[in-house]
């Protein structure tokens, strides 16, 4: 089943005992809205709950899956890299890291390992004996005068990053197939520049006496693009197409500005 095979189901989200059954249900559906399907409590005050149910909305289904372990150390069971999330810069002698950074390095590892991402509890955090067990810690950066996000947002920040993250590495790799013509040279370019050139004073667009920056702009452009050969092909065409009908009796030459 692809959803299944999908790295976001091998990141897990561990509350470290919440004390509103409401935010437990509504991190799960923080976390169902955006693919992710583990779920781990530790020492949770209330659960289950009805309160939880009624705030995970239709992601039920988490919590009904969800591990209720005593221990964090027992909820990091399997995991390969485990963040740890907090509103306060403490004096951490751990490194820092935004959530889209964390994001990126957690879907990397996703492919090889099972990922925990951690949260403490509404009143305090997380302690410095959790934020140990962590390998990296996750500042969401939120305004230093007011930090501390609602447990069910944090979860929903995490999970959004980890989704875009999953996004984009599925655009990266459907780009790879469909490319399959060969990066355009830097030889190509140039002779794509010169095309361009001769085809814009031609038809009257650039006046070579007064070329101010028009190509270096086009050249920044197609940089932008990273071409391949058919598209430096398709474009160097229709230059071709349309210096010959200029050449079928339009006339025009390069002399208007
Ligand atoms: N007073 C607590 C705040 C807890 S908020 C403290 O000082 O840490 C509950 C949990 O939500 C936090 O433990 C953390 O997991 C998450 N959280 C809230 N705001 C966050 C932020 N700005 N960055 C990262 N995690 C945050």
């Amino acid at each position: 089943m692809p959803a299944m095979m999908s790295p976001l189901t091998r990141i897990r989200v561990v509350l470290v005992e919440p004390t509103h059954p409401g935010n437990i249900g509504a991190a799960a559906r923080a976390m169902k809205t955006m693919g992710l399907r583990s779920l781990a409590l530790v020492r949770p005050h209330e659960f289950p709950c009805a309160t939880a149910t009624a705030m995970a909305a239709g992601a039920d289904d988490l919590l009904v899956r969800a591990q209720v372990t005593d221990s964090l150390q027992a909820a990091l069971g399997g995991c390969g890299w485990v963040i740890g999330t907090s509103a306060r810069t403490r004096t951490i002698p751990w490194p820092v890291h935004d959530p889209r950074e964390a994001a990126a390095r957690a879907l990397a590892m996703a492919e090889e390992a099972e990922i925990a991402v951690v949260f403490g509890r509404e009143h305090a955090g997380l302690t410095n004996d959790e934020l140990e067990l962590c390998q990296a810690v996750v500042q969401i950066p939120s305004d230093p005068h007011f930090s501390s996000l609602n447990l069910g947002a944090a979860v929903q920040v995490l999970a959004y990053e980890l989704r875009m993250q999953w996004l984009a590495r599925q655009q990266s790799a459907a780009v790879a197939t469909v490319n399959d013509a060969p990066p355009a040279t830097s030889d190509d370019m140039a002779r794509l520049y010169a095309h361009l050139e001769e085809t814009m004073i031609e038809t009257g667009f650039l006046d070579p006496a007064k070329p101010r920056r028009l190509m270096r702009r086009v050249r920044r452009l197609f940089n932008r693009a990273g071409l391949d050969r058919n598209e430096v092909n398709i474009i160097r065409g229709f230059l071709t197409a349309v210096r010959g009908k200029r050449g079928d009796g339009r006339g025009g030459t390069a002399d208007q500005t």
